[in-house]
């Protein structure tokens, strides 16, 4: 996908500050941090939103969560702990449609999310 910028990322074209890579998935630091940490994990392939998660291939989730506590303790938060967002479409107020983990940290986080 030419005009997805996570595509881009994932091709080499824009290189974000990576923090982790892997045959199935990318991780790299949120260039706008609603936390003091906060990174993203995304498939290396284009899939718009978590409804576009193809059920034929479950290895996919797990890399993507795998990817989420590799991030967290990259990012010295396994002990204090984090939280994992995914935003799904309109009311989520999903913005980049390719499919992402938010990995925030580093800060007490407020609940429920406004
Ligand atoms: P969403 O609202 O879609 O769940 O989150 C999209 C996230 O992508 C936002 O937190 C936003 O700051 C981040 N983002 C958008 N464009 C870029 C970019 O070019 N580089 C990086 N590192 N993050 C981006
Ligand atoms: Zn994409």
């Amino acid at each position: 996908m030419k005009d997805c910028i996570f595509c881009r990322m994932v091709a080499g074209d824009i290189k974000p500050r990576t923090l982790l890579e892997t045959d199935r998935i990318l991780a790299f630091h949120d260039i706008h941090p609603q936390a003091p940490a906060h990174a993203l994990v995304i498939p290396r392939l284009h899939i718009a939103t978590l409804d576009d998660l193809p059920p034929d291939d479950p290895e996919l989730a797990g890399a993507l969560f795998q990817g989420v506590r590799q991030v967290a303790a990259l990012l010295g938060l396994s002990a204090s702990g984090y939280r994992t967002v995914i935003n799904c479409r309109g009311d989520s107020g999903q913005e980049v449609y390719h499919l992402h983990l938010h990995v925030l940290g580093g800060r007490k986080l407020g609940w429920p999310p406004g």
